[in-house]
């Protein structure tokens, strides 16, 4: 645990989000089509509160991707924009909560506010942590070939360098090859 545990978990789901969707230049990637893919979603990912109902909160919750993408990017100043820009914009107001089977943790907007802007709200926390931290370089890209998958290093030697998905395979088979082929 880099982090505390909700904004871990707050920034693998902002990842993983960003990456149901098209990176730049690509066309046709989309994980999150319709409301009952968004729904499944939230229930993967562990979200209470107001579910969506209708198309367009699907499609308010698509629209944060382009952003967390951008976001991902930037530098420690921009960051720092990012977050006081998505707290802002929310009117953002952080209270302890605790339900289910999590601990103290922050809500800063009310529970029956649209998913997107709790989701943004939440991204904006995460952020205060992470620069209060000074940990912004575990913001990362996948450094696979064609891959601009979002990803989140939460390793102790801050040694990830490839997304979930394929590329993390591949580079392990790649390297397990090369051991192979060193040995032979
Ligand atoms: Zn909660
Ligand atoms: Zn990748």
């Amino acid at each position: 645990m880099v982090f505390t545990h909700d904004t871990d978990v707050t920034l693998m789901h902002a990842a993983a989000l960003a990456n149901t969707g098209p990176a730049l230049g690509e066309e046709d990637r989309e994980d999150l089509p319709d409301l009952p893919a968004l729904l499944a979603w939230m229930d993967r990912w562990g979200w209470t509160g107001a579910r969506p109902t209708s198309q367009a909160e699907v499609d308010a919750v698509r629209a944060l991707r382009p952003r967390l993408r951008e976001i991902w990017g930037r530098d420690e100043h921009g960051l720092v924009d990012a977050a006081n820009t998505l707290l802002a914009e929310c009117h953002a107001l952080p209270r302890l909560v605790r339900h289910d089977a999590f601990g103290w943790h922050v809500h800063a907007t009310s529970d029956d506010a649209p998913l997107a802007q709790r989701i943004a709200v939440e991204v904006g926390m995460a952020l205060v942590d992470v620069i209060r931290a000074g940990e912004t370089d575990r913001l990362q890209v996948c450094a696979g070939d064609d891959c601009e998958d979002l990803l989140i290093d939460l390793s102790k030697n801050r040694s990830r360098k490839f997304c979930d998905g394929t590329c993390g395979t591949r580079a392990n088979v790649a390297a397990y090859r090369a051991r192979k082929a060193a040995t032979a």
